[in-house]
């Protein structure tokens, strides 16, 4: 498998585990909408989608219109919801491959309306409710309830409303005030979705929950959940408590070769800067992966391990563009060719995302996607 410098393995077959499990959480009546976009977080959205698809997910969820028409080019003829905007110039690639588009607001449906109406088409499309996340949607909160807006949109004639959703801003955290602003998401969203009905309108297909909506709400029984990190078997953060004990099995590992192997001598220093001192006699190994691969610069000097021959080894001295070094004086024999795990197993050992979230400062989300374009992504079926 090793035929570059480095490279990611995706274990496809893990993704039915992973579905299994987020099937287990949620009531027999709700739909997965497995969230893609970005690529499906570096993991690459059309093999997931395929993967996911044989797991009978019939829906999905990307970010852009062009996530999606990548998805209808490779042959995906799953329902597909862009979550995000469109800008109106491409309007016309919604009707051309059959995409649903959130309404990011009123005068926006409006827009894409009298597009539709010029072009004699009907556009599909999911309204979106804001229940406090302020990034798009149709504010309805307290206060700011503007429910005419969305009876508006569904009272539209070129464009067919045939969902909803909302989205949760703190489904992760168990404070007390983040607990009732959830709460007071689901009211809320449940409010919109009454009032809807009132006025004579059927909603359409209702989703509420992401990964942890799905982890700590699961007893909530919409139409569709939107897991995107849970199908690749990870959390956002492994410090962070859930309140259900779901089995998940990451589908990545991160991969490269060792390039080269060196002793060096007490008083010698390892790479840019010279922020490692070498003490005793040591066993460095060179390996070809760095910070342009998407390993953040921000882990150098931490004490990160990864693997070798099944064994922990710590990451020495500053991370440069495509190359780092390793201590490896406790391990015989390293060569030219072996293959260092950064992300994944070896052996009995694992060394997770998590560690190099952590030490970066960031959430396992970021770290993924920033794995760039120039590591192959080697598919294991
Ligand atoms: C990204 C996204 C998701 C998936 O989030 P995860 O935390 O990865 O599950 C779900 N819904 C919306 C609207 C999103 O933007």
């Amino acid at each position: 498998m090793s035929k570059s410098r480095a490279w990611a393995e995706i274990d496809l077959s893990r993704i039915a585990h992973n579905v299994e499990e987020v099937r287990a959480l949620i009531p027999a009546t709700s739909k997965i909408m497995g969230i893609v976009k970005a690529d499906a977080y570096g993991h690459g959205a059309v093999e997931c989608t395929r993967a996911l698809e044989a797991c009978g997910v019939d829906f999905f969820g990307v970010s852009s219109v062009d996530e999606a028409v990548e998805l209808r080019e490779h042959g995906i003829r799953s329902e597909i919801l862009i979550l995000g905007y469109t800008p109106p110039q491409h309007f016309g690639l919604l009707a051309a491959h059959d995409l649903i588009q959130t309404l990011v607001d009123l005068s926006y449906a409006q827009k894409l309306d009298a597009f539709a109406a010029e072009a004699n088409v009907t556009i599909r499309a999911h309204a979106k409710a804001d229940t406090g996340m302020n990034r798009i949607g149709v504010t309805v909160q307290d206060g700011e309830y503007h429910i005419e807006e969305l009876l508006a949109m569904y009272a539209m004639q070129h464009v067919q409303v045939c969902g909803i959703f909302s989205h949760f801003s703190v489904s992760d955290s168990h404070t007390a005030d983040d607990l009732a602003f959830t709460a007071h998401q689901i009211e809320l969203f449940e409010r919109v979705l009454a009032d809807l009905r009132a006025a004579g309108y059927d909603p359409g297909t209702t989703h509420l929950q992401n990964s942890y909506g799905i982890l700590n709400y699961p007893q909530l029984s919409y139409d569709y959940v939107r897991p995107g990190l849970l199908y690749m078997g990870v959390t956002s953060d492994d410090e962070i408590a859930i309140n259900t004990a779901p089995d998940f099995l990451p589908i990545l590992s991160l991969k490269a070769n060792v390039t080269m192997v060196k002793w060096l001598r007490p008083g010698d220093t390892v790479s840019y800067g010279r922020h490692f001192k070498v003490e005793r006699p040591t066993k460095v190994a060179t390996v070809s992966i760095g910070y342009a691969d998407g390993l953040p610069r921000l882990i150098s000097n931490q004490g990160i391990e990864v693997l070798l021959h099944g064994q922990r080894v710590k990451i020495i001295g500053n991370i440069c563009m495509d190359q780092l070094m390793l201590d490896v004086t406790e391990l015989e024999p390293v060569q030219e060719g072996d293959v260092v795990t950064l992300i994944g197993e070896d052996g009995e050992e694992r060394v997770s995302v998590d560690a190099i979230s952590r030490a970066s400062h960031t959430i396992n989300n970021e770290t993924l996607t920033r794995i760039t374009a120039r590591v192959p992504r080697i598919y294991k079926k």
